[in-house]
């Protein structure tokens, strides 16, 4: 039995990049939910983690069009609906098909908080981009308005508002979801967490917590979640069977099973997308360098043939090293 953490791909949500309909998106959902079932019907323990990229986007624009009869929420508030609506999603889809695969299990969404460090250099240079495209003089009324960055994409034509993405340092509700699980609890309940790489928040310098307008890369936080739970498997899944050399190239090959250091020269050498596929390569690699037992990306159709170790691209940790680090907690830097 392997304790294993499933971390969803916006594509593995919510076809069309979140512009589909609502029945469309859980269409989607039931398709993955009975391939997650599977794997708790093969007897390991699921913990759940997704991104949340279109429904976020969708949200902020719908709070932009309600003003100002009702106020904007900040974007780390957002951030929590998201988790809160894809959680349900998954619970409702979920827990049917674990029903129906004879593996009854309660699907437990939380809303999740992640820290990161006020002085992460991310705060300084915002990258990413979120919500739709702007003219000019749109931008400069959100910019004096609301103080937020945008930034000109002269390829597509148009302004876009750019948020901060700082490294997650540590999921909040981490040790109580690992005392769950060393209790025995994985066999009865399956946990959805840290969706969207969960809410972002900074010490508030009274003993709490601040939420922050910024995003966490959900790939980044997926391994960090993996390796907090002591997950001896990190499944990314996506839309694409797995990483390929020469993307979208004449040569194109997808990669199968593959030693770390060479996947990570792949990795240097550019292979893959930088906003993309890179962060879920980066990903694996923190993984397996910190303990994990194996890191397999693939897509939902592949799950299963990927769980048998026959397809996706599969980084396994290296014979004899850091044999029982995962078992113990990340702590904060
Ligand atoms: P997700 O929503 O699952 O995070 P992304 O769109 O961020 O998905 O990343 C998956 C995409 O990465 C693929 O659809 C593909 O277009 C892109 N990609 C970039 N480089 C590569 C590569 N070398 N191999 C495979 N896919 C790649
Ligand atoms: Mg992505």
């Amino acid at each position: 039995m392997s304790r294993v953490l499933v971390a969803l791909g916006g594509n593995a949500l919510a076809p069309a990049h979140g512009t589909g309909t609502w029945s469309e998106a859980l269409r989607e959902m039931r398709r993955t939910a009975v391939a997650l079932a599977g794997i708790v019907a093969r007897g390991h323990e699921l913990v759940v983690t997704h991104g949340n990229g279109p429904q976020v986007g969708n949200l902020v624009r719908e709070a932009e069009l309600a003003e100002p009869e009702v106020p904007a929420p900040p974007m780390y508030v957002a951030d929590a609906e998201s988790q809160g609506q894809i959680g349900l999603l998954i619970a409702q889809e979920l827990s049917r098909a674990l029903a129906r695969a004879g593996a009854a299990r309660a699907v437990l969404p939380i809303v999740s908080r992640t820290e990161v460090s006020a002085a992460d250099p991310a705060f300084r240079a915002p990258s990413k981009p979120v919500g739709r495209f702007y003219t000019g003089a749109e931008a400069r009324r959100l910019r004096e308005r609301h103080g937020w960055v945008l930034r000109e994409d002269a390829e597509r034509g148009g302004w876009r508002r750019v948020v901060p993405s700082p490294r997650p340092r540590r999921w909040l509700e981490a040790t109580a979801v690992r005392q769950a699980l060393e209790l025995g609890l994985g066999r009865r309940c399956v946990w959805v967490v840290a969706g969207g790489g969960g809410v972002p928040v900074v010490r508030d310098g009274r003993g709490g917590w601040r939420g922050v307008d910024a995003v966490i890369d959900k790939d980044r936080s997926a391994a960090l979640v993996a390796r907090s739970l002591g997950c001896s498997l990190l499944l990314v899944v996506t839309d694409v069977p797995g990483a390929a050399l020469d993307f979208g190239g004449p040569k194109q090959r997808w990669i199968g099973s593959v030693p770390a250091a060479e996947l990570r020269r792949h990795l240097r050498a550019g292979e893959f997308g930088a906003g993309s596929m890179g962060p879920k390569v980066e990903a694996v690699l923190d993984f397996v360098a910190h303990g994990g037992r194996e890191a397999v990306i693939t897509d939902i159709p592949s799950v299963p043939a990927a769980l048998a170790g026959r397809a996706g691209t599969r980084v396994r940790r290296a014979p004899g090293t850091l044999g029982r680090r995962s078992r113990r907690p990340v702590k904060s830097a």
